[in-house]
């Protein structure tokens, strides 16, 4: 069977280590492993679009930041096809189709909308492109034959309602879409990375973030400030590692050779754990473990986002071509779409002579 990668990013901020550990390192490895046979990853300005509609300049200018992200972490052009949602109109034709087979209420039940929407403040005054964006990523997904669709745990109520609608369509009109598999992280750390500030999600709407080009310093800050178990107060008293983010930055990020570089008096993280819970233990110096783990993975990242930055004309080059590859197999997948759902008149020579005979002629 075919396998076909889908997944992107919104074009709402830099990416940080949330987007890293939940969807983009993994799609690096699955891109290397040389086992799928096409890789779409998509920069979703369209749906950037559905709540940052008075600001597009705010999308326009960082569709350039993702697309450095990624190339910075590897993602290769001659691999995997990097394009721009917005240039693909084929997309909103599948979306408009896909509205018919989904309910409002079901829209209306989906727990990453609903969270998003709280969120936002949206809760009198939602756009109906923000509210249906779950169909229209299902155009998004579909339109590639995607088969696996790496992401974090927030997107799974939007595989879900994708699933649906290719049983739903296919039901319909007779076998045509592919059915996608979710690919969540291995590693339950990653699956939704929490804020610096102790959120449940590091997004880039809550400006609590560590960015993937964020410089040393800033990361250093960040790192100092961050929130981390509210009850250890003194050295000397037991700590949490559940629900602490220094401790859950570790589970995502810490491997047994970091210890033996940057601090050789524990031999693994469950031994730091044992320790912390017990009591006797700063936070200060697990953050400064911290830091050091994390300026490890970040900075060959950021060096190469700096020599990449050198020549931007190149990587609208990439998202142009790589928009015209993507918009041909989306094209594809529509005119399929069209002949099962019988609008396809022009093409179709048995309509025409049907109604010919109906008319008499
Ligand atoms: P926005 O606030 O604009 O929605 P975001 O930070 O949620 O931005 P998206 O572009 O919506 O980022 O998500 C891109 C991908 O990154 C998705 O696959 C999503 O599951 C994943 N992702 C985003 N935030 C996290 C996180 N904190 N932990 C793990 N994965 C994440
Ligand atoms: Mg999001």
């Amino acid at each position: 069977m075919t396998k076909i990668i889908l997944t992107g990013d919104r074009p709402t901020g830099r990416l940080h280590i949330g987007h890293y550990v939940g969807s983009l390192k993994r799609r690096v490895e699955l891109q290397n492993s040389g086992k799928y046979d096409e890789i779409y990853i998509m920069i979703a300005d369209a749906q950037a679009l559905t709540d940052n509609m008075e600001n597009p300049e705010k999308v326009r200018q960082n569709i350039i930041e993702v697309a450095l992200d990624y190339l910075a972490c590897g993602l290769d052009p001659k691999k995997s096809v990097l394009f721009i949602q917005s240039q693909i109109p084929e997309l909103c034709e599948m979306s408009f189709y896909y509205m018919n087979l989904v309910t409002v209420s079901r829209l209306q039940r989906n727990p990453t909308v609903k969270t998003e929407i709280q969120m936002r403040n949206f809760e009198k005054t939602i756009p109906v492109g923000f509210f249906t964006y779950p169909i229209s990523q299902a155009a998004d997904i579909t339109a590639f034959k995607a088969t696996t669709v790496p992401v974090g745990e927030d997107q799974a109520p939007m595989i879900e309602q994708t699933r649906e609608i290719v049983y739903k369509f296919n039901n319909v009109y007779g076998e045509t879409l592919t059915l996608p598999d979710i690919l969540l992280p291995d590693n339950k750390a990653c699956l939704r990375l929490p804020g610096t500030d102790g959120k449940a999600k590091m997004s880039k709407s809550l400006n609590n973030c560590i960015y993937l080009s964020d410089t040393e310093e800033e990361i250093q800050q960040k790192i100092k400030t961050m929130y981390t178990d509210p009850t250890h107060l003194r050295v000397e008293d037991p700590g949490h590692v559940e629900g602490n983010p220094v401790f859950i930055y570790l589970d995502a990020f810490c491997k047994d050779e970091h210890f033996e570089k940057y601090w050789p008096e524990y031999k693994n993280l469950d031994e730091l754990k044992a320790h912390y819970m017990r009591g006797g233990l700063g936070d200060v110096k697990v953050k400064k473990f911290l830091n050091n783990v994390i300026q490890e993975e970040l900075r060959p990242i950021r060096e190469r986002r700096l020599e990449l930055a050198k020549d931007i004309p190149a990587i609208y080059k990439i998202l142009e071509e790589g928009s015209k590859i993507a918009r041909a197999k989306a094209a594809q997948t529509l005119s399929e779409m069209k002949e099962a759902m019988k609008i396809n008149y022009f093409a179709d020579k048995e309509l025409i002579a049907q109604q010919a005979e109906k008319f008499g002629k």
